[in-house]
């Protein structure tokens, strides 16, 4: 299944449709260290949390691990010998290729380019405003 977001740059597409692959370390997600989670940019699904994200030093955003069920995999010759390509299931976008060089605990590095994530940033729940609620009640109980 193919649904192309009209929203996506011309590179976005080229990455997600054609299998095309960004240049490494143009990602400003390499430096993403945020708590959160980074979802499929054609069809929004979540793919990865930010817990699994690591430094591979390969200039592309590096994940151990996937949420479960989210990625198809299928095999490659695009470079002369085989690869796992992987798509996101929802909507057939591809996204990278997995590698058997991750770090533990899976030994899997997940070679995302970085234009077909969005990162979406864990709501923390922000003290300075329930500290202002809490003032206000004990001012109205005087
Ligand atoms: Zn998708």
């Amino acid at each position: 299944m193919k649904k192309i977001n009209n929203k996506l740059s011309s590179e976005q597409k080229l990455v997600l449709f054609e299998e095309g692959t960004e240049a490494p370390g143009s990602s400003n997600l390499n430096n993403e260290k945020r708590d959160g989670s980074y979802h499929c940019i054609n069809c929004g699904v979540k793919l990865f949390e930010s817990s699994t994200k690591y430094e591979s030093g390969s200039g592309w955003p590096s994940f151990y691990e996937s949420l479960p069920e989210v990625f198809e995999t299928k095999t490659d010759y695009l470079l002369g010998y085989a690869r796992t390509e992987y798509h996101c299931k929802n909507c057939g976008g591809h996204h990278g290729h997995i590698f058997d060089d991750g770090p533990d605990p899976t030994g899997k590095r997940y070679c995302n380019n970085g234009v077909c994530l969005v990162f979406k940033e864990k709501k923390k729940i922000n003290i300075f405003i329930l500290k202002d609620l809490v003032i206000c009640f004990l001012f109205l109980k005087l």
